[in-house]
């Protein structure tokens, strides 16, 4: 995955810091710059790209 340039960056809640980056095609992906000893998510590793950035705030689950 080949990036054109880096945007910003940010702190997981498990204590993990990604950063966006916008790739050559358009598109942001966000990668791993540095896991945190304390992370139990298994596919944190540095320099792995986060499956699809979670841009969703609340699903559909209603009050029930
Ligand atoms: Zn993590």
């Amino acid at each position: 995955m080949r990036v054109y340039r880096g945007l910003s960056g940010r702190l997981l809640s498990c204590g993990c810091f990604v950063g966006s980056y916008e790739t050559y095609s358009g598109t942001t992906i966000e990668i791993v710059d540095a896991r945190a000893a304390s992370c139990a998510n298994p596919s944190h590793r540095e320099g792995a790209r986060l499956v699809a950035a979670t841009s969703t705030p609340t699903s559909n689950a209603g009050a029930a």
